[in-house]
């Protein structure tokens, strides 16, 4: 290496973090990640990539925008409830709820006394003035946290009475009859895949019966010869004394009461009108909260859950609680609002949309998704773009927001049934820069 090689100038660590960009930088994303984009810098200019007096600005572009690596997304797949990009979207009330409640908040606190209160408080109550058939309510860390926690306060060590029918994998590997085994209690399968009757049930209940559970098949449809047992025909069930049987239901979309949007679609109150004595549920399907398992039902089943040791190793944290009360509480969630939009309603925005990228506006069928409403239809309308631009759309350029549009039957779709309408023409730049692409490939 010469004394004229630009390598041997290359400006120390110390003299690149004072530069102003990059002490900003720490102030925002932290040392460490300020760090490694200045050494990976600095070993550019070592491969002669850039020059010394250049390291500076290769360290500010080799900054990622956020401290955190997960990457917002516009969800352009019609889908509403889309699990690999975190289900349910925060409505505007939820999201300032979540940004209060990230520093010190009266959680578990009276402030008018200063003593100890019961945590959550604030969301319960909006659980229980949403669904007033239930006499009180927990909030869990999810849907199967929900389904955990009750099976083990009401069955560990006994029986679980459950439908064939009903033994359903919810995704990801998820398999309910293995997460109630791992409860300690054991399944007691009744009735077959088809068909189970009221005396499948009957027959099943006896001195090892710790509850019957009835599961909503959130994901798939039986058709043809079935039949299944409704909650109301459950509360025939009676152990050998007489005494009733502890009915569960996963409902899991987490609707809390019926939407004729959707009139299959279980609900919670419905449920505990049949005679339910728990229901569990997810807080971001349906209902468009955070991630949170929902339980309702009975006092007394509520408060059997909420002394389980296991309630502590399974309880939520102030962010979700927050976000929780906020969306009951709150105006409606995107995910409500995107399951209500009319075809009629989707039509001038995709016009919008296709006009000004000179493309095709085609009829399309968005979906649930996610576990609620198998095969339900939500009529709209998308813009048709090439399978390739659908790839590039995820992974744009600079400050181009990623967007998530679907492929079907061989072409990709735009579908802006779950984009905020105040997004739209972010879609279409982003749009605009994809196809631009797609115009030059060969
Ligand atoms: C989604 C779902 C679950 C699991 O809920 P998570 O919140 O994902 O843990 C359980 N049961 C049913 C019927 C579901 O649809």
């Amino acid at each position: 290496m010469s004394d004229a090689d630009p390598r041997r100038s290359i400006p120390r660590t110390d003299v690149l973090l004072a530069d102003p960009r990059l002490m900003d930088a720490a102030g925002r994303l932290g040392r460490t990640i300020v760090r490694r984009a200045v050494s990976g810098a600095q070993d550019r200019a070592r491969r002669g990539e850039v020059l010394p007096d250049e390291v500076a600005d290769a360290a500010v572009a080799l900054l990622p925008r956020r401290a955190s690596t997960l990457t917002p997304v516009l969800n352009a797949t019609g889908i509403v409830v889309h699990t690999n990009i975190g289900r349910a979207p925060l409505s505007a009330a939820a999201v300032q709820a979540v940004l209060d409640a990230a520093g010190h908040v009266d959680v578990e606190m009276d402030l008018a006394t200063g003593a100890r209160s019961r945590r959550g408080a604030g969301a319960l109550s909006a659980l229980r003035e949403a669904v007033p058939a239930a006499g009180d309510a927990l909030v869990v860390n999810n849907g199967a946290a929900a389904l955990v926690l009750a099976t083990t306060a009401l069955a560990a060590g006994r029986e679980v009475i459950v439908s064939r029918g009903e033994l359903v994998e919810i995704g990801d590997g998820f398999r309910l009859p293995d997460l109630i085994a791992s409860t300690g209690a054991r399944l007691r399968e009744v009735g077959t895949t088809n068909r189970t009757h009221l005396r499948d049930y009957i027959d099943a209940v006896g001195p090892e019966t710790g509850c019957i559970l009835k599961v909503h098949p959130s994901n798939f449809r039986v058709d043809g010869f079935v039949s299944a047992v409704g909650l109301a025909e459950l509360r025939a069930a009676r152990r050998p004394d007489g005494s009733p049987v502890a009915v569960v239901a996963d409902i899991g979309s987490g609707l809390l009461t019926h939407d004729a949007a959707l009139p299959d679609e279980p609900d919670a109150t419905s449920a505990l009108d049949d005679g339910a004595s728990l229901v569990t549920a997810s807080g971001d399907k349906l209902l468009g909260g955070p991630q949170a398992g929902l339980v309702l039902g009975d006092a007394s089943t509520v408060e059997l859950l909420r002394r389980h040791p296991l309630a502590r190793a399974l309880r939520v944290d102030k962010l979700t609680l927050a976000a929780l009360e906020a969306t009951l509480r709150g105006p409606e969630p995107p995910v409500w609002v995107a399951l209500h939009l009319t075809a009629d309603e989707l039509r001038p925005r995709t016009a919008r949309l296709a006009q000004a990228l000179g493309r095709d506006v085609v009829g399309v069928e968005g979906r649930v998704g996610g576990g609620g409403a198998p095969g339900f239809a939500l009529p709209g309308w998308a813009v048709e773009i090439p399978v390739a631009a659908v790839e590039r759309l995820r992974r744009p350029p600079g400050d181009i927001p990623a967007v998530l549009a679907r492929v079907e039957g061989g072409r990709g779709l735009v579908d802006l049934r779950c984009v905020p309408a105040e997004r739209d023409d972010d879609v279409r730049d982003a749009l605009a820069v994809a196809l631009a692409d797609e115009d030059r490939a060969p």
